[in-house]
């Protein structure tokens, strides 16, 4: 098996539009605010979060930019963490490149990327119904 590791792109708005409610999987939504989300990237410093409400439940939710989601670090920054603890840096370390690259985090926040890719890991794993060497899998964090 092997495994490709994908540093995810990042976008400074959110393209498309959701299919369904995520909550009540209802189509019926309307667009109801663009918000402004600062976020810690090499790039992109600020992006856009466009908040969707669904007539059937009422609720509310986010659509993020390609590369970007809830937490204040872009989806890049994760995974060049990943990359890096990988390669043998110490979460130490890890956090003095990414604020050589203008992309500081602490380096808790560094373990909680590796926990996260971890879990992501396991999940395709899980998913996957077929193992052998010819298998290639790619992991985005
Ligand atoms: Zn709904």
């Amino acid at each position: 098996m092997k495994l490709r590791h994908l540093v995810p792109q990042v976008k400074p708005l959110p393209e498309g539009r959701p299919a369904a409610c995520c909550y009540c999987q209802s189509p019926l939504l309307q667009r109801h605010q663009q918000v402004p989300k600062a976020l810690i990237d090499t790039h992109v410093r600020h992006t856009q979060a466009v908040r969707h409400r669904c007539t059937v439940c009422g609720r509310t939710f986010r659509r993020y930019a390609q590369g970007a989601s809830r937490y204040r670090q872009s989806q890049r920054v994760m995974g060049l963490a990943v990359l890096l603890w990988t390669l043998g840096l110490s979460q130490r370390a890890v956090a003095v490149v990414l604020a050589g690259l203008e992309a500081g985090i602490h380096r808790s926040t560094v373990l909680r990327d590796i926990h996260r890719a971890v879990a992501s890991l396991v999940s395709v794993r899980r998913n996957a119904t077929h193992f052998d060497d010819e298998t290639s899998e790619e992991m985005a964090l």
